[in-house]
């Protein structure tokens, strides 16, 4: 599959094509292409591309991946760069495609409860318009300030509503893509029901821009829940845990279940030195809990004491206003730092939801076995079988990422139906892995609908598929 590199002269070609058809104010080339551009939030081998596009509209986009097309250019399509795989890395022969220009909302629905937007709408701008509307766009995820709503979609994202909303996957109602020869699918219906045919526009949900490019969305909105009650509980075991998620569940929506294991509570609360701890004294798991619907505090607080009794939880607070959930929130997502206090090594693992308590134990106890000194931080959005595991490379100088990549990538691939990838994609950093999780007839088939759409492979070149 490895393609002989191609020479300066054809990349140069293809930039002048570009140059000529779009214009300099879309096509920028040496210095003139903004650092930021070089990677994204993966860090991963940074590189400037030959050229940056920044099209205006879905015929600019079609246009320029036409030409691209015609000269077997490859193209990385960029959004807010906060992807944590590398899909948004681009090598010095690729140009970048950003859809930065394509920040409008185009149209709210109120009747049908869609959004109707184009690919480089930030993430929170989406948010804060439905709010105006008195809606609710379920996707929410740390980054929401920088990441771009087509890059959410191709990445099919998920973050912490998705035990309630599903991941990116499910907000997407209508999808316009543009085909690697520039040939625009635009489905932009706002149907809940349609069963007309393949479902084309899920095969691009989650592709990371390796099978077309996404230039609008129309997006689903939930009616907004009038209460929220959110909540810290100190937790004796993992299975615990599990039996208070089913439990909330019984009685109310729950839309988060955040789970910490002890060691990631110790770093948030030492990062967060001078503010109170929440909870007094050391607990093995911590669950952070986001309730709506219309629960009020006191039937929250008889249900805690109940699972109190049951030996399910420890010790509990409930939040008595906003600025105290935003307190909790805060503990979790100390994850927003992890780049600058430590040298991450991230996983993003996928399992059944009864089995991530103990592969987390043998984890932890293999990692700890090779490498006594190390430090690992075990957190995670349980409810919805996705374990986060980040170890940091400063505390085993020398120790090549790949290395413990290996070790629990090995781990992984003894529990059955488990994934390398819940919900930060393959990119360029799991590529090597994906045959952990896939068999072989699966990635073949992957090839097969890669080679049907994009022929001359210049879509997200070296991404996802091994
Ligand atoms: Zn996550």
């Amino acid at each position: 599959m490895n393609e002989p590199a191609r020479t300066d002269d054809a990349t140069a070609a293809a930039v002048a094509a570009l140059v000529a058809a779009l214009g300099d104010d879309v096509v920028l080339t040496g210095d003139a292409i903004p650092e930021r551009c070089h990677t994204d939030w993966s860090g991963h081998a940074p590189a400037r591309p030959a050229a940056l596009l920044r099209p205006r509209s879905t015929a600019e986009v079609s246009r320029a991946l036409a030409i691209c097309h015609a000269h077997g250019q490859g193209v990385v399509p960029q959004g807010g760069r906060t992807g944590m795989a590398g899909g948004a890395v681009p090598r010095p022969e690729d140009v970048v495609l950003s859809l930065e220009r394509l920040n409008r909302i185009e149209e709210l629905d109120a009747a049908a409860c869609t959004m109707t937007v184009q690919a480089g709408v930030l993430l929170e701008h989406v948010q804060q318009a439905a709010a105006e509307a008195n809606l609710l766009f379920a996707l929410d995820l740390g980054a929401r300030g920088s990441c771009q709503i087509g890059g959410n979609i191709a990445a099919n994202a998920g973050g912490l509503n998705v035990l309630r909303y599903g991941p990116a996957r499910d907000q997407v109602l209508g999808l316009e893509v543009v085909l690697a020869d520039g040939s625009v699918l635009s489905s932009l219906r706002k149907l809940i029901k349609d069963n007309a045919g393949y479902d084309l526009r899920q095969l691009f949900v989650g592709s990371e821009g390796t099978l077309g490019v996404v230039t609008r969305a129309v997006l689903k909105l939930h009616p907004r829940p009038r209460r929220v009650q959110t909540l810290l509980a100190a937790l004796p075991g993992y299975d615990a845990a599990v039996q208070l998620l089913r439990r909330l569940q019984a009685s109310y929506p729950v839309s988060a279940f955040e789970l910490m294991w002890q060691d990631f509570m110790q770093t948030a609360l030492e990062w967060q030195a001078g503010r109170r701890a929440p909870l007094a004294g050391s607990h093995p798991f911590y669950a952070l809990v986001e309730l709506d619907g219309d629960a009020d505090a006191d039937a929250v607080q008889a249900t805690l004491a109940e699972a109190a009794e049951a030996g399910l939880v420890l010790d509990a607070v409930l939040a008595a206003s906003l600025a105290d959930a935003r307190g909790l929130w805060a503990l979790r997502e100390i994850t927003g730092e992890f780049p600058a206090r430590l040298e991450p090594i991230n996983f993003d693992l996928s399992l059944p939801v009864g089995a991530i308590g103990e592969f987390a134990e043998r984890c932890r106890t293999a990692l700890r076995r090779r490498w006594p000194q190390h430090r690992s931080l075990f957190f995670g959005h349980v409810g919805d079988s996705n374990l986060h595991l980040t170890v940091d490379g400063r505390s085993i100088p020398g120790v090549p990422h790949g290395a413990v990549d290996a070790l629990v990538y090995e781990l992984l691939r003894d529990v059955p139906g488990a994934s390398v990838s819940a919900e930060h994609g393959i990119g360029v950093l799991k590529r090597g892995w994906l045959g952990h999780c896939r068999s072989a007839d699966e990635i073949a088939a992957m090839r097969r609908i890669k080679q049907a759409l994009d022929p001359r492979a210049i879509l997200n070149p070296g991404k996802v598929l091994p």
